[in-house]
């Protein structure tokens, strides 16, 4: 069993990428805030197992969507994104907007993520937070505090009603790339303004007949010459990272696990 008592360090307010449900970007970007958009995907040529539990939350958390002849799924992660501090985080350490604050902010230091085991080595949190003397936190699984985790299943609730948001979000602004899931991130940083637009629009509609039509032919982007030769020959389509060709859409960044390998475009 692991005990927990937040210190108030403040290292979980600094230099992240908080993953951000749609009404919380919105929120965020209405406050000043910069939002990145994490694109990865995976080749879907048959639907897992029941039991299959990573493969059936990266489906509850993923849209349908075709790249070349393949039929895929995409994770979209819409990131608040920022370097040093929170610019919500006062000098006290209190945050700004405490009562509004996201779900991740109100989680941390528990995972969200059903399938993965709990570590406190890979918090942030320092060693005096996990002493024996604090109340119990979180054991196989399961979370002590009600609270705590009654927003975790919110968390995963509304991470999976926001995928075909999400997908009309995408297509609003263009963006057709994705990594090969577990291999890196396809990071785009729209115009906050027109960010903020897709998402309005894209949430008007789900709940309205209006239709925005859904891109169905993506392009996976890899870092790795294997990974971009494997995709090519069940005919997807599939490109190096770098350099981003213009030509084939809004610029983004690629961010790899693992060092690049020269790959053939
Ligand atoms: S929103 Fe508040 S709790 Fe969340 S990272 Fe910023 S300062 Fe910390
Ligand atoms: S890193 Fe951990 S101990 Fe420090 S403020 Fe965040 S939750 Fe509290």
């Amino acid at each position: 069993m692991t005990h927990f008592a937040c210190t108030m360090c403040g290292k979980c307010c600094q230099d992240l990428r908080l993953p951000l449900s749609v009404a919380e970007s919105v929120s965020w970007i209405r406050r000043g805030g910069t939002l990145e958009v994490f694109c990865d995907a995976v080749p879907w040529p048959v639907e897992p197992a029941a039991d299959d539990v990573p493969a059936q939350h990266k489906r509850r958390v993923s849209f349908a969507a075709a790249s070349g002849s393949q039929p895929i799924r995409v994770i979209v992660t819409l990131v608040a994104a920022f370097d040093g501090p929170c610019p919500n985080l006062r000098d006290d350490m209190r945050c700004d907007i405490y009562d509004e604050r996201p779900r991740v902010c109100r989680i941390y230091p528990a995972e969200v993520v059903p399938y993965l085991k709990f570590v406190p080595a890979n918090k942030l949190c320092p060693p005096e937070a996990w002493s024996a003397t604090h109340p119990p936190f979180e054991q196989n699984g399961r979370i002590f505090d009600a609270e705590t985790a009654e927003i975790i299943r919110q968390s995963r609730e509304t991470t999976a009603q926001d995928a075909d948001v999400k997908q009309r979000v995408m297509a609003l602004l263009g963006f057709t790339a994705a990594a090969f899931s577990n291999e890196g991130f396809v990071i785009y940083t729209p115009d906050p303004a027109a960010a903020l637009d897709a998402l309005e629009t894209a949430i008007a509609a789900a709940s309205s007949p209006m239709s925005i039509e859904a891109i169905h032919d993506w392009t996976f982007v890899s870092n790795q010459q294997e990974t971009v030769e494997a995709l090519r020959s069940i005919k997807a389509k599939a490109t190096a990272s770098d350099p981003h060709d213009p030509q084939e859409g809004p610029a983004f960044q690629y961010l790899g696990f693992r060092p690049a390998q020269s790959a053939s475009h």
